[in-house]
């Protein structure tokens, strides 16, 4: 679920839509959190090899750390990937604003992070593009993505967390302890294989 100050917008042919914040959303905001609507398809799923549904999954669903493929039922599935993405994925089942997102910017994710089997050309227009998402990403990332999140999350507690409510139990426990701890899930959790 996609974080309520948000809308769908229409960018153009090539992009499609985008996912667009309606007011100001502070670093260290849960922008999206997996609940428990979300569809979850296991690795050996019968539809994740079916040819009819190749497109739809390649374009709208992530692969988790098990193979599972995650496809949102809300627009959440409609955000962009930028190599300077305003939002990442945490190892807690969430992703969180790493810097302060204006009422009208785009939101986006790192795709690198979403252990995409392929490699993905990338047009984002920032003057850091990698000009292709890989699965080896992680190496090159994960202490850039682990720093940007650690000082987000140390934000997370004083915020409005319109999502937080979505958060199974268990996790918004780990959640509390580690920010006690100052001991944060490397984003090396999410990574498949
Ligand atoms: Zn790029």
């Amino acid at each position: 679920m996609i974080h309520p100050a948000t809308e769908l917008r229409y960018i153009s042919p090539t992009i499609g839509f985008g996912v667009y914040a309606t007011a100001f959303i502070p670093r260290g905001t849960i922008v999206y959190v997996q609940d428990a609507l979300e569809i979850v398809l296991p690795a050996d799923h019968p539809l994740l090899t079916a040819e009819i549904y190749q497109p739809i999954l390649h374009k709208y669903s992530t692969v988790e750390k098990d193979g599972s493929r995650l496809l949102s039922w809300d627009i959440a599935r409609y955000v962009n990937h930028s190599c300077q993405s305003n939002s990442l994925s945490t190892g807690y089942g969430f992703e969180v604003a790493v810097r302060d997102i204006q009422p009208g910017e785009e939101i986006t994710d790192d795709y690198g992070l979403f252990n995409l089997p392929y490699d993905m050309p990338c047009a984002c227009g920032h003057p850091d593009c990698r000009n292709s998402i890989r699965p080896s990403d992680f190496e090159l990332l994960i202490d850039r993505w682990d720093n940007q999140l650690h000082a987000a999350l140390a934000q997370l507690i004083p915020l409005e967390q319109p999502l937080w409510r979505y958060l199974d139990e268990t996790t918004q426990t780990a959640v509390y302890t580690d920010l006690a701890t100052g001991k944060f899930r490397s984003v090396q959790a999410l990574r498949h294989g």
